[in-house]
């Protein structure tokens, strides 16, 4: 099972990303924390990286077909879970060609629906533990974590990306219009597209995808 999860910026993706992959034991790959790792290495690559990601525009497909390779190439389970890939219409057809080299193919594209003003409030309220990853949003009572700086989970401290502020989002939402929103035909043609109503709960959201999944693609 190949599944993407399709979404404007703070709909919720990793969040939803973290759920599946621990329930259907998917490889979560994450061109964003990808590309989060990058831009801490001390190198010209890191700093071009790191530019791009805090004004918010995308990164470009040469560096992303290279992450990409390197990724897919090292890991072992072939069952993938795509998170912030593919972004645009080239990247989506250059992931079904290196699917169907591996004799593999996407079954199910997720779009995780949020009003542009719901996503605003949430991008502010995001934070994330240095340590496990964990994702909280201070702005939801569902996410909110106990103390606003700490990680429940593990104790470390929390932080908020640098790219989550309202100037970085009305750049980053720009560019999801217009280059990712095409996808949302794309995989429709394709008879793969399922779009979730994400403005309820996350656990709720995480139900939604899972009963389509249990209903279409595990018999
Ligand atoms: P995300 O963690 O998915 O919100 O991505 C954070 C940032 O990484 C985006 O705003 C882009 O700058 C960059 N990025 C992530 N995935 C891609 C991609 N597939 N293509 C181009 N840029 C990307």
């Amino acid at each position: 099972m190949n599944i993407i999860l399709l979404a404007p910026p703070a709909a919720g993706k990793g969040t939803q990303a973290k759920f599946l992959e621990n329930e259907y034991h998917l490889n979560h790959l994450s061109t964003g924390d990808l590309l989060r790792q990058v831009a801490r290495e001390d190198s010209e690559l890191g700093q071009k990286v790191k530019e791009t990601l805090s004004n918010g525009n995308l990164v470009s497909d040469e560096i992303i077909f290279q992450l990409i390779d390197h990724y897919m190439a090292e890991t072992k389970n072939h069952q993938f879970l795509f998170d912030g890939f593919p972004r645009n219409i080239l990247q989506a057809q250059t992931l079904d060609d290196i699917l169907s080299e591996r004799c593999e193919k996407i079954d199910a594209v997720f779009l995780l629906d949020v009003t542009e003003e719901c996503l605003k409030k949430r991008i502010t309220g995001r934070r994330l533990c240095k340590n496990c990853g964990a994702i909280y949003n201070v702005t939801e009572p569902s996410l909110k974590p106990k103390n606003e700086s700490i990680c429940d989970k593990c104790g470390h401290e929390l932080y908020q990306r640098e790219d989550d502020n309202e100037k970085s989002f009305e750049i980053r939402y720009r560019e999801y219009k217009k280059q990712t929103e095409p996808l949302i035909e794309y995989y429709r043609k394709q008879n793969k597209l399922y779009s979730i109503d994400s403005m309820a709960k996350a656990e709720e959201v995480f139900h939604r995808i899972t009963s389509i999944i249990e209903k279409e693609m595990i018999k």
